[in-house]
């Protein structure tokens, strides 16, 4: 490919026009064509086949179609195409071969000419059509005969589908045109379960799906990254048979309720929105299928949804100064011993609030995940960790006690190459040791990329900080790679509290889980516990640490000091 995707962006953005080189080595040839297409493209003029190829060595980058005259003094157009065949760069610049003589015409497309006008010339508007087509066709070829496709589904890769889309633009400046994510949940379980041969040749059969509903819809697909897939096509009406044609395709080799995709639409797009945009539009369209109630098997982007992105955008802006302005606070919510005698205070989970002057009191549970998408996460975690610790110290000077709490350590977080540094340092300026702060990390943090994240996590358990597994239950770890992770404390996920009962399903994994926690010589807290019941069974179960609203809310730090402390 001549040029990279950002280049064609950049000179898009700026206006940017495709350059035709004609040559002829008659002046009034030159100015007639000139004419004729210098309102859509920039020219440029030589007269003679020596001159031209001067030029087109000089420029080829930005020469996107030669006008060539065949008889001229001097070079005869063919020796010129000629050359250019030989040349592996030159020869993909396509030639149109101006001439009046039909025998020539023929030899000319035999020789590597795309295609011809004959003198004298047609009317303007064949000579443009016939210029934008060429132009069009060779830009096509171009992407497709490069390396731009993935070795394993032969689908373009991001980069040429951009390009690609970049250039559908230009020349259908009035189709309508839908954006489209394809997103196939879980994907990581058909090859842990089925072996990796078996996940590449279901991923080989999506993309065959893909790149035939792309054709049937004059537009193109690519593989994103493992396994999300893009679309951009013509803008279509129904959507339904759309996607009934990707699962039925599918069917033949999986069961019909293995295959989970997610599908986003964003639906004839809005030109001055960028590329990225675009997608990113349909990527959140795809992230609320979950959410959204709607029995279709895909999301359309809407209106609401673009009005959510916006309050995104304005709640991100200024986090620097949200924080300098003291919008976050900490709350600590007790965990509870519950195995020896009255239920005891020993220890609390260390939570996040922002107070936003504009918009009220927001919920982690939303701008959390948030904060992890754009790497402010670590900035806030790092705020939070040391507005406690802080706290801790003062507690420890003044108590001459300490009650260790637990922070959350986003998944984010594990990949800072300072955390150990800064966890030390935050240690020694507040008088603490590494055991008083636990640290909660979620069992998902390593499903995705365990030997990273289990490295920095040996470390800091070597270091003495204790590790808390959040969540877990969530995530799915075999039993195997339980053994060798560091897990100081299981802290079981809160969905499985709420269902329990005497003797139900949710029980039973309880149960399960604190046997995990048997096994593994640790500790077993559960969080989310709402009612006396919950308790009672959790306790029976021989779970040892409690934390929720049955006992207590999260509290200000003033609370909780009277509350534990007292
Ligand atoms: P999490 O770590 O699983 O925290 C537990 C959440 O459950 C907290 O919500 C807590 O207030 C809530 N909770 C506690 N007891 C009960 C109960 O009895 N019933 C119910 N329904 N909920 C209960 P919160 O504070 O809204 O935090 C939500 C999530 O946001 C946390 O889930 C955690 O993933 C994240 N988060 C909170 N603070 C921080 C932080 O400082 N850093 C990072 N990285 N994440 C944080
Ligand atoms: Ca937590
Ligand atoms: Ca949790």
């Amino acid at each position: 490919m001549k040029n990279d995707t950002l280049d064609i962006q950049v000179r898009q953005e700026q206006g940017f026009r495709r350059t035709v080189l004609i040559v002829d080595d008659e002046e009034v040839n030159l100015r007639i064509i000139s004419k004729i297409i210098e309102d859509e493209y920039d020219t440029i003029l030589a007269k003679s086949g020596e001159e031209a190829l001067e030029i087109i060595r000089e420029k080829k980058d930005f020469i996107s179609l030669i006008l060539l005259d065949l008889f001229m003094s001097g070079m005869h157009g063919h020796e010129v195409i000629d050359v250019l065949q030989e040349d592996e760069e030159l020869k993909k610049i396509p030639v149109i071969v101006l001439t009046s003589d039909k025998a020539a015409e023929v030899e000319s497309l035999q020789r590597g000419a795309v295609d011809f006008l004959s003198k004298p010339f047609d009317h303007p508007a064949v000579i443009k059509a016939r210029v934008r087509r060429s132009i069009e066709l060779s830009i096509d070829r171009n992407i497709i005969s490069n390396t731009g496709t993935d070795p394993l589904t032969g689908l373009l890769t991001k980069q040429f589908f951009f390009q690609y889309a970049l250039e559908y633009d230009k020349f259908h400046p009035d189709q309508g045109v839908d954006a489209i994510a394809i997103n196939f949940t879980k994907f990581h379980l058909v090859n842990e379960l089925y072996g990796r041969s078996f996940g590449d040749k279901v991923l080989c059969k999506i993309a065959d799906g893909l790149r035939n509903i792309a054709r049937s819809c004059g537009g193109v697909a690519c593989r994103l990254d493992a396994d999300i897939f893009y679309l951009y096509i013509e803008h279509q009406n129904n959507y339904d048979a759309l996607i009934e044609e990707i699962k039925k395709h599918l069917e033949h080799i999986m069961k019909p309720s293995d295959i989970r995709i997610r599908v986003g639409i964003y639906q004839d797009i809005n030109r001055m929105d960028t590329l990225h945009q675009r997608f990113d539009r349909a990527v959140v369209a795809s992230n609320m299928h979950d959410k959204s109630m709607q029995s279709k098997p895909y999301v359309i982007y809407d209106s609401a949804m673009h009005e959510q992105e916006l309050y995104e955008a304005r709640l991100l802006e200024n986090i620097d100064q949200a924080i300098k302005n003291d919008q976050f606070h900490i709350v600590l919510q007790p965990k509870y011993h519950v195995q020896e005698g009255e239920p005891k205070i020993c220890g609390a989970e260390v939570l996040v609030r922002w107070d936003n002057p504009k918009f009220g009191r927001i919920s982690p549970d939303y701008f959390v995940p948030l904060f992890e998408e754009n790497g402010l996460i670590k900035e806030l975690d790092r705020y939070v960790w040391s507005k406690a610790a802080k706290q801790l110290g003062e507690w420890k000077k003044r108590y001459n006690s300490v009650i260790p709490v637990s922070v959350n350590v986003s998944r984010v977080d594990v990949f800072d190459p300072d955390l150990t540094d800064f966890l030390l340092d935050m240690i020694d300026d507040n008088g603490l040791k590494p055991s008083d702060v636990h640290l909660e990390i979620t069992e998902t943090a390593y499903t995705d990329s365990t030997s990273q994240v289990l490295n920095v996590v040996k470390d800091l358990q070597f270091l003495g900080f204790k590790i808390e597994m959040d969540d877990f239950g969530k995530g799915y770890s075999s039993l195997n790679m339980l053994t060798s992770l560091p897990i100081d404390v299981l802290k079981l996920d809160m969905a499985f509290i709420q269902g329990i009962a005497s003797g139900n399903r949710e029980m039973k994994m309880v149960e399960f889980i604190i046997g995990i926690g048997r096994f593994l010589g640790v500790p077993v807290v559960a969080e989310g516990v709402e009612t006396e019941q919950q308790y009672r069974l959790l306790k029976d179960a021989g779970c040892d640490l409690i934390q929720g609203y049955y006992f207590s809310k999260p509290l200000t730090p003033e609370e909780f000091e009277s509350a534990a402390f007292s």
